[in-house]
């Protein structure tokens, strides 16, 4: 594999409705109507010789949206585990419920990381009352990987949907965390703009944050966030498309095309996820 690419939803589980933010994402990122399904995602990744790291949102609590079970996420990867990887979802306001389910996904159903999304999920990644779920993934030695900075669901529509951004403002929120569980490896998915400073300083003096780099079409992303990336943060910065909002083949293609420095990019698209990943 040449690249890995940290951050792809998995197609929704047949016969289960869509989440209900999925009809303006789509919107958004000019999408069809269709969505790809399993085979149709696998084979665009084998097509680019590149591993996808694939997850659910259970947001359940806040949004009523049912996920896409973790037992899914691990049967599609069993279904083709050449290509895919996957991380489980829980829901942090489910409690006591949700330490367990990380617990038995990681442990029993083989998956490798948790995915988090502060804003659908509507809290505070230093709120202490998750602190018992954040210490379960340091336990279990797993990185979480959470949605940081703005968020394109809601956007447009009344109150954003109802979206309050601030859950995923890098400081304190996630400077916070990081330094409560030295031993818990974050990736603050995407360009956390606004707040691109934040997520630049907090990357740079924590050695367990990481920044991926999906949700935004590399010729967008900004400049500052990009030296970074090619400089001093070319060990700390991944690969990520935001699949099926954007594709990894055009990226991938974008990011060929970026002036950064030619050592930073295997880095970037593959050695940094492969540690962090202990492939
Ligand atoms: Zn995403």
């Amino acid at each position: 594999m040449k690249a890995i690419d940290i951050h792809a939803h998995i197609p929704r589980m047949p016969g289960i409705p869509e989440y209900g933010i999925e009809p303006g994402l789509r919107r958004m990122f000019r999408m069809n109507d269709e969505p790809d399904d399993v085979a149709k995602m696998v084979e665009t990744y084998r097509a680019i010789d590149t591993m996808a790291v694939i997850f659910s949102v259970d947001a359940e609590t806040e949004t009523g949206d049912l996920p896409d079970p973790n037992d899914y996420v691990a049967e599609t990867v069993a279904a083709h585990p050449d290509v895919l990887l996957g991380f489980a979802s829980v829901d942090p306001r489910k409690g006591q419920a949700a330490v367990e389910e990380l617990e038995r996904a990681v442990t029993e159903l083989g998956l490798k990381g948790l995915k988090l999304h502060p804003i659908h999920q509507a809290f505070f990644p230093d709120d202490p009352e998750f602190t018992p779920l954040f210490a379960k993934a340091e336990e279990l030695g797993i990185p979480v990987l959470m949605h940081s900075g703005y968020a394109a669901a809601g956007a447009n529509t009344p109150g954003g949907g109802g979206f309050e951004l601030a859950y995923s403002r890098p400081i304190p929120g996630f400077d916070s965390l990081a330094a409560r569980h030295p031993g818990l490896t974050i990736i603050m998915a995407h360009p956390a703009w606004p707040w691109i400073q934040e997520q630049i300083a907090i990357t740079l003096h924590k050695p367990n944050v990481f920044i991926d780099l999906s949700g935004w079409a590399p010729k967008y992303i900004p400049k500052e966030l990009m030296a970074e990336a090619g400089g001093r943060l070319r060990k700390k910065v991944l690969f990520g498309s935001d699949y099926p909002y954007i594709s990894p083949v055009t990226w991938m293609e974008q990011f060929d095309e970026l002036d950064i420095r030619d050592e930073a990019r295997p880095l970037i698209l593959h050695d940094n996820a492969a540690g962090i990943l202990g492939l």
